[in-house]
C-alpha cells in the first residue's frame, strides 16, 4: 500500500505569551512512500516526525493537506479505520492483561463481518507471536518480561490486524544498545517478510540509515532532503544534511575557491573545477582523507585511536571548524605516533562545499 502525503502541515496554538504565532510542527510535507518499502523519518528532537506519524496514523488532524493510502483519501478517517498498526516509544501495553490478551485486545472489537470467534483471534494471536519469537511468553504479564521483549508484544499487537500501514514512533529508544540492534534487524526482518509499508521515526541516524529504504530528513518541520540512505550521504543538499550523517560526523572547515581551485587555510588543497570563487563551509568525510608524505593538508597530529580494521588519526588544524579532525584510514597504514604533524591528500568525491550564508551544497 503506497502512502502519499500531499502538502501536509500542521500548527499547534502558541500558549506562550512571549512568543506570537502558531507552532508550526510541520509544514507543506509532501511525499510518496513506496509500496512495501521502509522509510526511516528522521531528524533532531522537535522537529515534527511524531507530529508526521500521528497524522498518517489518524492520532492529529492535519491543519492542512492531504493523506492517502493508495488511492484512498483518508484524511479524515479515525485511526481505526485506516488500517493501520502503531508502535510507540514506550510500548504502552496493558500491565494486568496477560502477553497473548495485549496482543488480541485489537480483535476484540471488532464488528459485523470483520467479527472473529474466539479461536480464530487466538490462531492470529499465535502467528503475530511467532514473527516477533514470543510464542513462548503468551500467559506472562508485562511485568515479567524485560523491555526487549515487551517491545516485541507491542510490535505483535500492532501487527496482529495485519495493518496496511505500520507505523513506529522510536520504538528502540528504551532498549540498551545490543538489543537495540538486535530489534532493528528484527523489524527489518519482518518488514520484508511481510512486506508491508512500514515508516520508522527515529531520531538516530545510523538506526535510520541502517534499515530503510528511504530515508526523509527533517528539520524544523521541513523536509530537508529524501533518498536511499547512500544517496543522501554521498549528496547532502545542505549543511545540515551532511553534519546530521555519519559517525564520525564530517569534519568542517573555512576554505575558499579560486579559480577552481580549494584552499584551506591557504594551502591549495584540492582542484574543484566549475566551482565559483567564493568563501565557503567545506566538509570532508573521515574516510576522505588520504595519509601522504606530501599531502597538502597539513594537520597538528593530537593522537591515535584504533578502531580494530581502521584506524581514527586525531588532529587540528586552524581552519578547522569543530575542535577535532577525525579521519579514518586503513589499520595496514603506518602513523608516526611520534611526528607533530599529518598530511593528508583528499578524496575528491568525500569533500563537500557549502555556501557560508545559506549553507546549501555548491559543489
Ligand atoms: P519530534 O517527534 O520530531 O521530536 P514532534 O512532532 O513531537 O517532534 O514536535 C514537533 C513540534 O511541535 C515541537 O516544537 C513540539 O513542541 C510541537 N508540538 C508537538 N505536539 C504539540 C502539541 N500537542 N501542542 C503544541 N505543540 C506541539
Ligand atoms: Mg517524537
Amino acid at each position: 500500500m503506497k502512502v502519499v502525503l500531499q502538502n501536509l502541515t500542521k500548527t499547534f496554538p502558541n500558549r506562550s505569551r512571549k512568543a506570537d504565532g502558531d507552532v508550526v510542527a510541520v509544514k507543506d510535507f509532501t511525499f510518496e512512500i513506496p509500496d512495501g518499502k521502509m522509510v526511516g523519518l528522521l531528524g533532531p528532537s522537535g522537529c515534527g516526525k511524531s507530529t508526521t506519524l500521528f497524522m498518517i496514523c489518524g492520532l492529529q488532524e492535519p491543519t492542512a493537506g492531504r493523506i492517502l493510502f493508495g488511492e484512498e483519501d483518508v484524511t479524515s478517517l479515525p485511526p481505526e479505520k485506516r488500517g493501520v498498526g502503531v508502535v510507540f516509544q514506550n510500548y504502552a501495553l496493558y500491565p494486568h492483561l496477560t502477553v497473548k490478551q495485549n496482543i488480541i485486545f485489537p480483535l476484540q472489537n471488532l464488528k459485523g463481518t470483520e467479527k472473529l470467534t474466539k479461536a480464530q483471534m487466538e490462531e492470529k494471536a499465535y502467528e503475530a507471536a511467532r514473527l516477533v519469537q514470543i510464542e513462548a511468553l503468551m500467559e506472562r504479564k508485562p511485568g515479567e518480561l524485560s523491555g526487549g521483549q515487551q517491545q516485541r508484544v507491542a510490535i505483535a499487537r500492532a501487527m496482529v490486524k495485519m495493518p496496511r500501514v505500520l507505523l513506529l514512533d522510536e520504538p528502540l529508544s528504551n532498549l540498551d544498545a545490543r538489543l537495540r540492534l538486535q530489534t532493528r534487524e528484527e523489524i527489518r526482518r519482518i518488514q520484508k517478510e511481510t512486506g508491508i509499508t512500514t515508516v520508522f521515526v527515529t531520531h538516530d541516524q545510523e538506526e535510520a540509515m541502517s534499515i530503510s529504504d528511504v530515508i526523509v530528513v527533517m528539520k524544523d518541520g521541513v523536509v530537508q532532503q529524501t533518498g536511499r540512505p547512500q544517496e543522501v550521504y554521498d549528496n547532502p543538499v545542505n549543511l545540515f544534511v551532511a553534519k546530521f550523517l555519519g559517525t564520525p560526523p564530517i569534519n568542517l572547515f573555512d576554505g575558499n575557491v579560486r579559480n577552481g581551485r580549494l584552499y584551506i587555510g591557504g594551502a591549495d588543497v584540492l582542484g574543484v573545477e566549475g566551482a565559483a570563487d567564493q568563501d565557503v563551509t567545506v566538509g570532508i568525510r573521515p574516510e576522505g582523507f588520504i595519509l601522504e608524505d606530501k599531502g597538502p593538508l597539513a594537520c597538528r597530529l593530537s593522537g591515535i585511536e584504533v578502531m580494530g580494521r581502521d584506524i581514527s588519526v586525531v588532529s587540528a588544524h586552524d581552519a578547522s571548524l569543530n575542535p577535532a579532525v577525525r579521519s579514518v584510514i586503513n589499520a595496514e597504514k603506518q602513523v608516526d605516533t611520534g611526528g607533530e604533524m599529518v598530511r593528508f591528500s583528499l578524496k575528491p568525491n568525500k569533500v563537500l562545499l557549502f555556501a557560508k550564508d545559506t549553507e546549501e551544497r555548491v559543489y
